[in-house]
């Protein structure tokens, strides 16, 4: 993969010293590990929107769908001023070719979901959004998003990741001159991995490639991403995975013998039932395309999505 994968960040998750109580929340899988794979464009809306370190903390108030931002013990309304800065700086991120975005939970300006907000008796609820996360998600719908918090469940950061690496391999397709063979490749490519997430936007996408030469190529790009960014939306489940171990099943059918046929399906089903994590039938797929020298299959980001040492796809 050529250049780095651009993620966005919230600063603090980087070890910056930018908390209200000067303070950070390093996250060492996200430096260390993650970190190997892609430039982090880090976005710290309290400091950058000019309040220094330390600052008083803030909270968000009022109604969960439209709240205000305001300091905790002196009580004084900073919304408007936030939102100003956070609109001006999402234009800015547009030109940051982002694959996706990593926010800190719980923050009134940068947490995703479930942020307290505190209701006029100064009860709070988990139910607001921060109010840079929310324009951030409004200015930017379809990309990738989460939260620290979140990515420590191992299914939530192998989706997250898987996103991110497929968004980062559409990116360098459209960067390349435009073409209808460039798409098909593209799409060929990515094909059982779409299929993991929805088998009815995979058959979307075909009829849309097939009716390729029939549509203006610029529109033809657009309506592929909005179906793919739709398409990588969704979850995989072990279900969805399972039918597409099946479908890749069926490229051996001269070639196996009845008896690694049967080892195959028993795998897949172990894996069906949660007894195996999902790279115990993909290695031995992957071990069956090279020895039997599948090209459509050993092509496929479903087999090789991103680099091995994440260690995603390892659980059950
Ligand atoms: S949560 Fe957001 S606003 Fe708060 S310190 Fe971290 S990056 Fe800055």
């Amino acid at each position: 993969m050529g250049n780095r994968i651009h993620l966005g960040i919230s600063t603090c998750l980087l070890g910056e010293n930018v908390r209200f109580d000067g303070g950070h929340k390093l996250d060492r899988f996200l430096t260390d590990t993650l970190g190997q794979y892609v430039e982090y464009v880090p976005v710290c809306p309290e400091v950058e929107c000019g309040f220094g370190v330390p600052r008083e903390s803030f909270r968000l108030v009022g109604d969960p769908e439209n709240p205000r931002l305001v300091t905790t013990r002196t009580n004084i309304d900073h919304t408007e001023r936030m939102v100003q800065w956070a609109r001006k700086r999402v234009q800015e991120l547009g030109k940051e070719d982002l694959c996706g975005y990593i926010f800190k939970s719980g923050s009134p300006s940068s947490g995703m979901e479930r942020v307290k907000v505190y209701d006029r008796n100064g009860v709070p609820a988990k139910v607001g959004v921060g109010v840079f996360a929310r324009i951030f998600m409004e200015h930017f719908p379809l990309l990738p998003v989460e939260e620290e918090g979140r990515l420590q469940d191992p299914k939530l950061r192998e989706n997250f990741i898987e996103r991110v690496f497929a968004l980062k391999r559409w990116r360098e397709t459209i960067a390349k001159k435009q073409s209808l063979g460039g798409l098909v490749d593209f799409h060929t490519k990515n094909k059982l991995l779409i299929l993991s997430y929805s088998p009815a936007t995979h058959r979307a996408m075909g009829k849309l490639v097939a009716q390729g030469k029939q549509i203006p190529l610029g529109t033809l790009y657009e309506r592929y991403q909005t179906l793919l960014l739709q398409a990588l939306q969704l979850r995989t489940t072990a279900k969805k995975n399972a039918n597409v171990l099946e479908h890749m099943l069926g490229y051996f059918k001269e070639q196996l013998s009845p008896d690694e046929k049967q080892e195959m399906l028993e795998v897949i089903n172990r894996y069906r039932k949660s007894l195996f994590p999902l790279i115990v039938p993909l290695t031995l797929m992957n071990h069956y395309a090279r020895k039997y020298d599948q090209p459509y299959l050993k092509e496929q980001s479903y087999l090789n999505p991103h680099p091995v040492e994440l260690q995603l796809r390892n659980h059950v």
